[in-house]
């Protein structure tokens, strides 16, 4: 991993504004800090200024592990596209897919309840097509992992889980990915390249596909992501948004 805003990662990074470039973002950890009620996760001013000019000049999207509602109630405007459900709110959710995550997930939120509710620490979060378990309030933290990893072993159908933050995401097998949402946009922006930045496990989805016209960009330097840039941290995303506002406008 490089570090984009190194004078190589900004040539690079300038490089991919001189053709017609999707930038698309996650959402937490990303575009925003991470908070202890995931409820509060607002974006800072700042950033939600730079991302409207942005908004302006260039496709924007953002894609999101949230539910697409959830999401539209966070933002203080909307951009362009706005994925949710780590990719499976996409362009083209067809109406069979969502029923069929719908009652997967219902099954599975039945299954989970009776299962965790001993311990006040986790709690499910039903995003509608995919669930998440958050485990950040819990006392004892790798306890619960384990608790809710075992406990979601034993569903049918099995999920897909995908490990973030402190929480076990849950998403029905197949269901399209933040990869395949992102793929999906540049086609029907009709850009021949995209700029992507997350900050985590569901956002490897993105970093992994095998697209040389992809700039993939961690929040946080990490040995196995396939991410090919990185920032440090999430608060560096302003001058990231600055960056590529200058580069367009030049
Ligand atoms: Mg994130």
């Amino acid at each position: 991993m490089k570090y984009l805003l190194s004078p190589e990662g900004l040539k690079i990074l300038e490089s991919f504004c001189f053709t017609p470039t999707l930038f698309a973002f996650d959402y937490d950890g990303t575009l925003t800090k991470i908070v202890r009620d995931p409820s509060k996760a607002r974006m800072p001013d700042q950033t939600s200024v730079f991302l409207k000019v942005l908004n302006g000049i260039a496709p924007v999207a953002i894609i999101s592990g949230r539910s697409k509602k959830d999401l539209e109630t966070l933002l203080s405007f909307q951009p362009k596209y706005v994925i949710g459900n780590h990719g499976l709110e996409g362009l083209r959710a067809n109406e069979g897919s969502l029923h069929n995550a719908r009652e997967i997930c219902l099954k599975w939120k039945g299954a989970l309840t009776g299962k965790l509710k001993g311990d006040s620490g986790i709690n499910i979060e039903d995003k509608e097509f995919s669930l998440a378990i958050h485990y950040r309030r819990s006392r004892s933290k790798s306890f619960a992992k384990l608790l809710v990893l075992e406990t979601c072993g034993e569903l049918t159908p099995p999920p897909r889980i995908i490990m973030g933050k402190c929480v076990v995401n849950l998403i029905p097998t197949g269901a399209p990915h933040k990869g395949m949402a992102l793929l999906e946009l540049m086609l029907e922006c009709n850009v021949r390249t995209a700029f992507y930045v997350g900050d985590d496990d569901t956002d490897e989805d993105v970093f992994a596909l095998p697209d040389a016209r992809l700039l993939s960009v961690r929040v946080g330097q990490k040995k196995d992501s396939a991410a090919q840039f990185y920032i440090e941290r999430q608060a560096q995303i302003n001058e990231v948004l600055t960056r590529i506002i200058r580069f367009l406008k030049a």
